[in-house]
């Protein structure tokens, strides 16, 4: 892709294909003399070589920010580290990291976005007309949502506020790379709004267990996603109960823990 060229941007991808992770996690490097690198990816031996590697290629790291704490994006964090030297590492709340991030900071080349949704803490970072965008917005298909007070409602707003954004090139944790950006961060917002529509009409029909709201809301997901579509529904449920427009005995399921996806 030439807009990967045209802001020195590299992707390097991790070997641990799945139903979250699609073809894998994707690891980024931007600039040169130093670089930065976006999330170290998985503990995968291979992997970090890898980024360690194209990252000496390109004048060593000035330093490494991470979208957030889920193995697949910062697991690898100690053995990158081990390989790079102890350059800065940030990240929103991280044992790992030197420096605390949040909304409005920069960190090297990268402008922080607080972009909560699929974790509590999660970030975007935007360099220039470059965002990475971790989990937040995936190259393919779409990413639960973590139910964590305010979790959709602050989701939707930080997708408003990167949709304002004149931006070229999306790089996100999963999936490919994808030009015209604001195309993609608003199939995301309208896929959120489209799935509360369902869910509201499904309520209206009267249906209240979880398993019916799924089935008539996320009747699309296949199995193995479902667990995650459950989370999702709960955080839209939060979000419908906030606003006062949760009619009475409407199930939310009870949540497993997706931290590790
Ligand atoms: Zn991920």
């Amino acid at each position: 892709m030439e807009l990967l060229k045209e802001f020195e941007v590299e992707c390097v991808r991790a070997d641990n294909p799945g139903p979250f992770t699609l073809d894998g996690s994707n690891c980024w490097l931007i600039g040169r003399d130093p670089c930065w690198i976006i999330d170290s990816g998985p503990p995968i031996d291979a992997h970090l070589d890898r980024l360690a590697s194209e990252a000496a290629v390109r004048g060593g790291v000035g330093g490494i920010a991470v979208t957030h704490d889920h193995a697949d994006h910062s697991g690898g964090l100690e053995g990158l580290l081990a390989r790079v030297g102890e350059v800065p590492v940030g990240a929103a709340a991280m044992e790992l990291a030197t420096v605390s991030l949040a909304d409005g900071d920069t960190f090297g080349p990268l402008s922080v976005y607080a972009t909560p949704g699929h974790a509590p803490d999660h970030l975007a970072f935007v360099s220039s007309e470059v965002i990475f965008t971790g989990d937040a917005v995936l190259g393919e298909g779409s990413v639960y949502i973590a139910p964590d007070e305010g979790a959709l409602i602050g989701y939707l707003e930080a997708l408003d506020r990167l949709i304002a954004l004149e931006l070229k090139l999306l790089c996100p944790g999963h999936g490919p790379a994808l030009g015209n950006p604001r195309e993609r961060l608003t199939e995301y917002r309208d896929h959120r709004l489209e799935r509360e529509r369902k869910l509201v009409e499904a309520l209206a029909e009267g249906l209240r267990s979880s398993d019916e709201l799924l089935d008539a809301a996320w009747g699309d997901v296949p199995p193995i996603l479902r667990p995650a579509a459950e989370a999702t529904l709960a955080a839209h449920i939060d979000k419908l109960a906030g606003e006062g427009r949760l009619p009475e005995g409407a199930e939310r399921p009870s949540i497993g823990d997706y931290g590790g996806l």
